[in-house]
């Protein structure tokens, strides 16, 4: 019974992936919703049927006390068929109805909708840009991908758990008091619009609060994930009491929210219990005065009691339901922030892919400042042919590595162009972009899972033999054989810690380097490939890397000479700007910039810093 209702949606099933999705809370909602569509009507369909079951229960009970107070004798002879229906239905339709509208709720759309939401949030989230995601804390992010999704399926949750039922249940108990004596009823209408102005200002107030106490959570999350993850600093430098109080900060401003909520919460509650007094003294006594002047039966008395005193201990219920609703609201478009942000970088329609024939890269007159006035590039024109091999020579925060994400499309270019065999690379496909281009970090990161998936990374589908090809080529096969991880993992299967933590610098490099070697792109770029590798090693990989070099167009920033003697070219960066180029030895003749660094050389390094 419960695969049945736990499979009646496939959370996973195909959908329009848009780039753009609708911003408004319940378009975005309705959009989640579609694949619930009939299982969300049947829900409704039964709590309405167990609402009213409940009513008739209690109208039924009014009916018993009247028939007891006619002659005992007859009563079975005259309704002995009756009640034994009555009996059946209450013993097997009855619960039938209740656990159909039960596991509907508990086992298709609780499970189901949070793991859609899930799933097509972190979908989305993923295509966006590499700029999107440093604009934002990791955490935060996490975070919300994290409370949205449970938070949506609880206010689904709630819709057809208490809202639909509540209604149904009112509009039963208004039908059975009019039918009992219309007189009756006008209490309970009282009670009603007094409750509806209760709930009114409840829910006002709820959402905004809601959407400030889940607001102030993620920051939060942001900002705790943000000290653990970079450990090393906050200890480095001592950061530790620094890092408390930028997250003090957050977590008093979590209990200032919650503060408020929580006041909500207790008026909301005053008012209940003095609202329900008025609706039992009410109803019941106005019952009592009816029955007083013969106008109404012990039975009319008996069952406008129990439902006064039922309703009495639903519309705490109830109302405590509504601002779950609206509160669950409130976290889901805190969440909406994240989720349904539009995609900014996307492929034009109909990209293509990128077909490399020859290799030939070409930037014309790029500019790019990170959306501020200054920094980043400014106008640089450069070809490099196909098989070139050049070299990036610049101080620090001269614009090299900027270049290179502009090549791979990290961030979309502000002005000018960059052409590879004549297609801009905004207008292919990205996924095309990235395939084609290698690239070494001097920071390469891993991903916490085993060498093997790590290297892997760079061509899913290489056979192992081509693997521990790859990995002998970047001098990494010896070292990869003796790991073990805390779980006694071996080798190729040992994970590698966050970000690769738990190896060392040289050794995350020659991952890297296995992977790119793997991948075997036609375009390879170098990011300070070597720093981190120590000389023997580096005589080694230096081989390997040349060896790679072979028939590619290759960039690379380098500041090492070895690697700078093996270059066709070398562009000397400043400031954001191409300010030499040339061969080495044309370069120093030039007696420049690349001239000045060369002059202070030191250690097999040329020296960017102190000139
Ligand atoms: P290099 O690689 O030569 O050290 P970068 O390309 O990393 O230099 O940086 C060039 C300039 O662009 C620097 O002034 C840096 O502050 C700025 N910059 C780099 N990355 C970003 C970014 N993600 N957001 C804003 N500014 C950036």
């Amino acid at each position: 019974m419960f695969r049945f209702f736990e499979n009646l949606v496939d959370p996973y099933t195909k959908y329009q992936n848009t780039d753009m999705p609708p911003r408004t809370l319940f378009s975005f909602m309705w959009q989640y919703s579609q694949p619930f569509k009939k299982v969300f009507a049947w829900a409704a369909i039964t709590s309405v049927i167990v609402a009213f079951v409940e009513i008739g229960l209690i109208y039924y009970m009014g009916w018993i006390i009247d028939i007891l107070s006619s002659d005992p004798k007859k009563v079975w002879a005259q309704h002995g068929t009756f009640l034994i229906i009555l009996a059946v239905f209450i013993l097997f339709v009855r619960p039938t109805i209740h656990v159909i509208n039960v596991a509907l709720m508990n086992n298709t759309i609780l499970p189901n909708y949070a793991t859609l939401y899930r799933w097509r949030a972190h979908r989305h989230v993923l295509r966006q840009s590499v700029g999107w995601f440093e604009n934002d804390f990791a955490g935060r992010i996490a975070n919300r991908i994290m409370q949205t999704p449970p938070a949506a399926g609880e206010a689904v949750f709630q819709v057809f758990d208490a809202i639909t039922f509540a209604l149904a249940y009112l509009i039963g108990a208004w039908i059975m008091l009019v039918q009992a004596d219309w007189r009756l009823s006008i209490p309970l209408i009282i009670w009603f619009v007094l409750y509806s102005l209760l709930t009114r200002w409840t829910i006002q107030r709820v959402g905004p609060a809601s959407k400030a106490s889940s607001d102030a959570r993620s920051t939060v999350t942001g900002r705790v994930v943000d000290a653990y993850t970079n450990i090393h600093s906050v200890k480095m430098f001592a950061q530790g009491n620094a890092e408390l109080d930028y997250a003090k900060q957050a977590i008093e401003n979590t209990r200032k929210t919650f503060q408020t909520e929580m006041r909500i919460s207790t008026k909301q509650e005053i008012g209940l219990v003095l609202l329900n007094g008025l609706l039992v003294v009410g109803v019941v006594g106005w019952a009592l005065i009816l029955w007083a002047q013969a106008e109404a039966s012990v039975g009319i008395v008996a069952a406008a009691t129990a439902l006064t005193l039922r309703l009495n201990g639903m519309t705490g219920w109830i109302m405590w339901a509504l601002s779950s609703f609206f509160r669950q609201l409130g976290v889901v478009s805190e969440g909406l922030e994240t989720i349904s942000h539009p995609i900014e970088m996307t492929d034009i329609k109909n990209a293509k892919p990128l077909k490399i024939t020859n290799g030939l890269i070409e930037f014309k007159g790029l500019s790019h400042h990170y959306g501020r006035k200054s920094g980043g590039l400014s106008n640089v024109s450069l070809s490099i042919m196909p098989g070139e091999k050049i070299g990036l020579v610049g101080r620090s925060g001269a614009g090299k590595s900027t270049l290179l994400k502009l090549l791979l499309r990290f961030y979309e270019v502000e002005s000018g162009s960059i052409l590879i065999d004549g297609q801009s690379v905004s207008l292919v496909s990205q996924d095309s972009l990235r395939q084609q281009i290698g690239m070494v970090q001097q920071e390469g990161s891993l991903l916490h899972r085993s060498i093997k998936e790590n290297i892997l990374y760079g061509r899913e589908e290489a056979s192992r033999e081509e693997m521990i090809n790859a990995t002998k080529k970047a001098e990494a096969h010896n070292f990869i054989l003796k790991l073990i991880d805390m779980e006694g993992r071996l080798g190729y299967d040992a994970h590698v810690g966050e970000r690769g933590v738990k190896l060392s610098g040289g050794e995350r490099q020659r991952i890297t380097l296995a992977r790119a070697i793997l991948k075997n792109a036609p375009i390879l770029l170098l990011d300070e490939a070597t720093s981190a590798l120590d000389s023997e090693v580096e005589a080694e990989i230096q081989k390997t890397l040349y060896g790679m070099m072979e028939g590619k167009t290759v960039i690379a920033i380098a500041h090492r000479l070895s690697t700078i003697a093996q270059m066709d070219k070398i562009f000397v960066m400043d400031n954001g700007s191409i300010v030499e180029s040339g061969t080495h030895t044309e370069l120093l003749s030039k007696n420049g910039l690349y001239g000045s660094f060369w002059t202070h050389q030191s250690g097999g390094f040329i020296n960017i810093e102190k000139n």
